[in-house]
């Protein structure tokens, strides 16, 4: 906490550090009982080692439970001694007056005294609490007002009355003591600088040694993460710490500086979106400079930074985190979780991912489970684990859609179902379509209502903002239950120095009218994924709908429109992916094993000059599959050969994502054009891309690399894309392999299935 120097009566030494924890465990608590402590213009804090008058301090005023209410800088004005004889007896301590107040504690400061003045005119007049610093009137020095070149413009008017004026009055289910209150507010001086938050994760992935016996099921959710289990031979969800059915997937650092991960984390996101880290998992294997993190960039309020090697990394705090390793947070809570559960050591996991993610955020994936402590037994499509859920053990012949509206991503694959084999067929989505579009739609309209209300635009700040954006997403959540919501958000901002509360109430039908071209668009990925397989919609027997989104009612009737069908009931929305998963790691342990056929959900490719893309692998290829791409040498005595591999639908290598660089090295020199190369590309039912490379003449094998950098040709790319040059290299990279020597007749053009 650094701070303006001192005014004069402190000297221009840095303020003091003082950290003030309460014996109030909640806000409500403190809004009454510290009351009386507490002004516009100041704080009393009670210390048995006050700091002598002018001195400038930086304050910090916690909870009990450590959660940061007031932060600021002020002036010690007056010193107070000790009258034990007094009534009620009086404790030592300082007056402070603010400085400097940060916006979320200014807002709690004009609540505080807005509703102590409230109470007074209400004529409220229960004693005050023994131990609180209540002082007789006249007993407290008057305090000077300051110089207006002290006071920063965006303060508090700085007229400290005199704390202890008002009683307080009684609370139901009161939490400190009356022992706690009598004793001093612990004052502790804040350290300079902050000690390392340790990241409890290793370095790296350790070895499992002993597998477990139970093998959980684990939906790692860019909003929410779900685990599950077979016991007995049925499915079901592990609740959460808290009894929960999902854990959000949110990590923070609170005020005591240690990383928490879930609830604890989700309930700070409204009073440090800067130090909460949340969907995180759209920016996994990503390189910082991708276009999809620098959309989401501008969409969270915590930091993304590109690593040394340029890959998306948050800040939190002191703290930078690989992505990889905020998704090993989340998925050692689920670990944790699932082993208090079952009472028993979890080291293994079907995971489920979105089945657009590329083999890099897969391998990230794997990576982050490692890190957990978890080995990843497979990697499994979100819509196939939703698909398991549905049809397990049913014996269906059936062909279904998928339907996954969540936090922020949509997802449709067609899947056909024929008793223990689950194909898919089609697959779509929209990275950009998710429960949070849904929410700015209810955030937009809030700020218009404040406009009209205010006549200016929104003077909040950031946290002004996120309670603005959870109101919307409470709202929106309500509205599916119900047709209208009244809407309160106490003292939102400041407006002219006045605090500005917001009350709007929000129909149903004015959501639907919001927020249905969202909806609409769901719909016509539907139709190109059906049209990619030249599929109508009475070809698809039922719709699964899953995602918490989807629980919207007019998500049920626009399907139903579409489909001419009322989507399936037979699926929980939040759970159906974990509890798919769980199936499957039961499946794999069993005799009664399923097969799963996959396409592959974006096309795979490689650059050629002048910014071109030839396809290798077509979206919606059935996997495993694997395809030969020839090649010859354009120079005289060339030995070597350099092939940048990308991801995406653009014709242009700019539009798509880059995957890795295959170095092919060690060919026979020869005249230009003689020397034949066959690249096979080969992607296996986990998605997981092999390039393998045969020199034709001689049957030799040709050394393959799959580099986790790019060399010359990715730097081309860099250019064809405009962005910065760097070194965007990869994390994870592609697994290479090479061709045994001369294997005569050709491999098969598919593998197995299954
Ligand atoms: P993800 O797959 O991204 O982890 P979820 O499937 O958990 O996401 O869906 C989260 C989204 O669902 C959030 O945007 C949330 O607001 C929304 N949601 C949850 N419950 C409801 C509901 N009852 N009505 C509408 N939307 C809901
Ligand atoms: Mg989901």
């Amino acid at each position: 906490m650094s701070g303006d120097p001192g005014d004069g009566q402190g000297g221009d030494r840095r303020p003091v550090g003082l950290l003030v924890r309460l014996a109030y465990a909640t806000i409500d608590d403190f809004r009454l009982r510290f009351a009386p402590n507490l002004s516009r213009g100041g704080v009393f804090v009670q210390t048995r080692a006050p700091k002598p008058v002018g001195t400038a301090v930086a304050f910090e005023l916690r909870l009990s439970t450590g959660e940061k209410v007031i932060r600021g800088e002020g002036l010690v004005r007056w010193v107070e001694a000790e009258d034990p004889g007094a009534t009620p007896p009086r404790l030592p301590g300082m007056g402070i007056q603010f400085t400097k107040l940060d916006a979320a504690s200014r807002l709690l400061v004009e609540a505080i005294a807005t509703g102590r003045e409230a109470r007074e005119a209400g004529g409220a007049a229960t004693p005050p609490a023994r131990g609180m610093t209540t002082h007789p009137p006249g007993q407290r020095p008057p305090v000077a007002t300051p110089e207006p070149s002290l006071a920063p413009a965006d303060l508090a008017p700085p007229t400290l009355t005199r704390p202890g004026a008002t009683p307080v009055p009684a609370t139901a289910g009161t939490t400190p003591t009356q022992a706690e209150l009598d004793r001093p507010h612990r004052v502790e001086q804040l350290l300079a600088g902050v000690a390392p938050v340790p990241i409890p994760l290793p370095a790296v992935p350790e070895p499992i040694t002993r597998p477990s016996r139970a093998v959980i099921g684990i939906d790692l959710g860019t909003t929410n993460s779900c685990a599950a289990v077979v016991r007995d031979g049925r499915p079901y969800v592990i609740p959460s710490r808290e009894g929960h059915r999902t854990i959000p997937s949110i990590v923070a650092l609170t005020s005591r500086q240690t990383l928490v991960v879930g609830h604890l984390a989700h309930a700070q996101l409204l009073t440090n979106p800067a130090g909460t880290i949340h969907g995180a998992k759209r920016l996994l294997g990503r390189p910082f400079d991708s276009a999809v993190v620098e959309e989401l960039r501008g969409r969270y309020a915590y930091q993304v930074v590109a690593d040394a090697e340029g890959m998306a990394t948050v800040k939190l705090g002191p703290l930078t985190l690989t992505v990889e390793q905020v998704a090993a947070l989340i998925l050692r809570e689920v670990k944790e979780v699932a082993q208090n559960h079952l009472g028993e050591e979890v080291n293994r996991a079907v995971i489920t991912v979105p089945a657009y993610y590329n083999e890099r955020q897969r391998q990230a994936v794997r990576h982050a489970a490692g890190l957990a402590g978890l080995q990843v037994e497979r990697i499994l499509n979100e819509p196939t684990a939703a698909a398991l859920a549905y049809a397990y053990g049913r014996h269906l012949k059936q062909r279904v859609l998928v339907f996954d509206l969540g936090g922020g991503t949509f997802d449709a694959s067609v899947l056909e179902l024929q008793d223990t084999i689950y194909q898919v067929v089609s697959t779509g989505g929209d990275n950009f379509l998710g429960g949070v579009d849904f929410d700015a739609r209810i955030t937009d309209l809030l700020l218009r209502h404040y406009e009209k209300q205010v006549g200016t635009g929104f003077t909040g700040d950031r946290v002004a903002l996120s309670r603005l954006a959870d109101a919307a997403e409470r709202a929106k959540c309500a509205l599916s239950e119900r047709t209208v919501f009244p809407l309160q958000l106490p003292f939102l901002a400041l407006h002219e120095g006045k605090p500005v509360s917001l009350e709007v109430t929000v129909t149903r039908e004015e959501l639907e009218r919001l927020v249905g071209p969202l909806v609409d668009r769901s719909i016509d990925v539907c139709r190109d994924v059906l049209l990619a397989r030249g599929l109508a919609v009475a070809d698809i027997d039922e719709v699964i709908l899953v995602g918490g989104q989807s629980r919207m009612p007019l998500v049920h009737r626009k399907v139903a429109a579409f489909f001419g069908k009322a989507p399936s009931r037979a699926v929980h929305p939040d759970e159906a992916v974990a509890l798919g998963a769980a199936l499957l790691a039961h499946s794999l342990e069993s005799a009664e094993g399923v097969v799963l056929i996959d396409v592959l959900s974006t096309s795979i490719g490689i650059a050629l000059p002048g910014g071109q893309v030839k396809t290798i692998l077509h979206h919606n290829t059935e996997l495993p599959v694997r395809k030969q791409y020839g090649l010859s040498t354009t120079r005289d005595g060339q030995t070597e050969f350099e092939l940048v591999v990308l991801q995406g639908e653009s014709e242009l290598a700019a539009g798509c994502e880059y995957l890795g660089t295959v170095a092919l090295t060690g060919l026979p020199p020869g005249p230009r054009g003689m020397v034949k190369i066959v690249v096979a590309f080969e992607m296996g039912a986990e998605c997981l891309l092999t390039v393998s490379a045969r020199e034709m003449h001689t049957q030799r094998q040709v050394s393959v690399r799959m580099s986790t950098r790019p060399g010359p040709g990715g730097a081309q790319r860099q250019v064809a894309r405009g962005t910065r040059s760097g070194a965007p290299a990869i994390h994870g990279g592609l697994h290479a392999t090479v061709t045994p020597p001369a294997p005569r007749t050709p491999p098969p053009a598919r593998g197995h299935r299954g």
